[in-house]
């Protein structure tokens, strides 16, 4: 049987996709609860913002930013593959 090869490239993904802002954040956790991947996880230290345990295992799907009750504690850091824009093409 003749081998077969693959070829996998590799993609530009974001180390830090979850950035904390430790002036904003109050530790409530309610971001690291709403997480369906259990990426976040409470701090030992109260009212300190959660762990980021596997950030490679975030997929963007913005729970944790929608249920923080404080503006501008936490966001995301998209990978460039998420930062590309689709724009419509003219036809003339
Ligand atoms: S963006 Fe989604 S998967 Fe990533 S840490 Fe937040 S809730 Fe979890
Ligand atoms: S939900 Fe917001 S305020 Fe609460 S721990 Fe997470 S980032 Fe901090």
């Amino acid at each position: 049987m003749k081998p077969v090869e693959f070829q996998v490239t590799m993609t530009p993904c974001s180390s830090q996709p979850i950035l904390y802002d430790e002036a904003k954040c109050i530790g409530c956790n309610r971001c690291a609860a709403v997480c369906q991947c259990d990426i976040l996880l409470p701090s030992a230290e109260t009212g300190k913002h959660p762990v980021v345990m596997y950030p490679g295992e975030c997929y963007y799907c913005g729970a944790c930013v929608m249920a923080c009750p404080v503006e501008g504690a936490i966001r995301l850091s998209h990978p460039l593959r998420n930062r590309a824009k689709f724009v419509p093409v003219r036809s003339n």
